[in-house]
């Protein structure tokens, strides 16, 4: 059988990878919009800031799989189960995956074209950094947004001892995944170091301004930068898609064996839209894990093997200008009875509604054994008699043996 997989990342090449593995026999051909080899782009922070090299974030080869780079898609025909690139090429498929991704939403105001604007996707994107860094006279990055992505290249800057300044249109750091207390105590950490943050504000236009840019804000306040980095949230890449009848939402809309609306296209990791346990509703979760694991089991009903999909939740781990951030499920509203402990730098806070954990957010010492939390949300564990070792000390998976047992007795 011939499979064709878009998008040659952490999901492609899961999945490539998972078909070879089953059944060896299998055709597997992956084609990548990019001009190198696979690479893992959560990486890409560390990559900026020296901590590791693109040599090291190389995606295995898969024995027998090719990978075809420079293949962007450009449209797909159903009816002829043939996939088009923009080169005039052709690729036939008895079952298609698509693992395409996302790429950075980038408003469009005056200048955010110019190649100095980037957001972080792609190993070219730290190359612009780099770059820019290295030759304008002007050494500030400006970031704009403090999400997930920014916060990790602002603490690469700062690390390099390049100076930020943030523009965030909300009154607080990281405000999409943490609540205010915790957002506080991140931005306290940014004390002493070259970090402007500049609450409530927008970029209006981006201007060339010699070997820099200018950037003027909402308020008429001026800037002058060596790049602008945007980090305002991602869009899942699924143009090509349009007119081919698969269901889109906000991403790609699977079914619970990871099939799309149309038979024999399937899909996974972050363009993807996908049952989560804790909110009884599909979202987009765009983690790499989770990728992984969507791309195995579609990997599996690619070849007819039924394997449902059991849903997953969302979550985030980072450190960041030295404080280690570790959230999940319902972390930014509160739900439920609301527990909150909060010492030296040190916050928890955990959302229970009927004795389940609904969200946590954890802030330093406390953010340790993600994969215990996670495993109380997913599984949805009693924890009414563990509120205190949540707050005040240290669960493991051991503490998660009883309600096991209740269930096995
Ligand atoms: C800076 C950064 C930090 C991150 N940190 C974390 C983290 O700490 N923890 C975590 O869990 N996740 C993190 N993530 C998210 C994680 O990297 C993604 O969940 C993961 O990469 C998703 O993999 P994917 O294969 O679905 O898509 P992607 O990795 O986005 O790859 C999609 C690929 O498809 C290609 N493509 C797109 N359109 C086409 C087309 N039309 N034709 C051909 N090819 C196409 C793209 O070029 C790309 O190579 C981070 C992401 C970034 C950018």
């Amino acid at each position: 059988m011939k499979h064709v997989i878009i998008g040659a990342s952490i999901a492609g090449m899961t999945a490539a990878a998972k078909i070879k593995q089953l059944s060896p026999e299998e055709d597997v051909t992956v084609l990548s919009a990019e001009s190198i080899q696979p690479y893992g782009k959560m990486s890409l922070p560390y990559m900026l800031s020296g901590m590791t090299w693109f040599a090291n974030c190389t995606l295995p080869p898969v024995a027998g799989v090719d990978v075809m780079l420079n293949k962007q898609v450009d449209r797909i025909d159903p009816g002829s189960k043939t996939v088009h690139t923009t080169d005039g090429e052709e690729f036939k498929y008895d079952k298609l995956l698509i693992a395409t991704g996302t790429s950075p939403v980038i408003p469009d105001v005056p200048g955010a074209k110019l190649s100095s604007v980037v957001g972080v996707r792609n190993v070219g994107d730290i190359e612009v950094i780099r770059k820019r860094i290295e030759e304008s006279s002007q050494k500030r990055v400006i970031l704009s947004g403090a999400g997930l992505v920014n916060a990790e290249v602002g603490d690469a800057l700062v690390k390099l001892g390049i100076p930020v300044t943030y523009v965030i249109s909300s009154d607080r750091m990281l405000s999409q995944i943490v609540d205010r207390e915790a957002s506080a105590i991140i931005e306290k950490s940014l004390t002493g170091l070259d970090v402007e943050l500049l609450k409530g504000e927008d970029i209006t236009e981006i201007q060339e301004k010699g070997d820099a840019l200018e950037v003027r804000l909402a308020s008429g306040k001026v800037l002058m930068g060596a790049c602008v980095v945007y980090g305002k949230g991602v869009r899942p890449n699924t143009s090509f898609l349009k007119g081919t009848g698969v269901q889109l939402n906000k991403g790609i809309v699977l079914g619970q064996y990871l099939e799309t609306s149309i038979p024999d296209i399937y899909g996974a990791g972050d363009a993807v839209e996908t049952d989560d346990v804790l909110l009884g509703e599909k979202t987009l979760h765009a983690l790499w894990p989770v990728a992984i694991e969507q791309a195995n089991i579609a990997a599996a009903n690619m070849l007819g093997m039924e394997t449902p999909y059991p849903g997953d939740v969302l979550r985030n781990i980072l450190t960041v200008f030295g404080q280690t951030i570790f959230t999940g499920g319902l972390s930014t509203h509160d739900e439920g009875e609301v527990y909150r402990h909060a010492s030296d730098g040190e916050y928890r806070k955990i959302a229970v509604k009927d004795g389940k954990l609904r969200g946590f957010v954890f802030v330093g010492e406390g953010a340790e054994n993600p994969g215990v939390y996670l495993r109380m949300m997913k599984e949805k564990t009693d924890i009414s008699s563990m509120i205190d070792p949540v707050l005040y000390g240290t669960v493991t998976h051991a503490d998660l043996y009883p309600s096991v047992f209740k269930v096995a007795l």
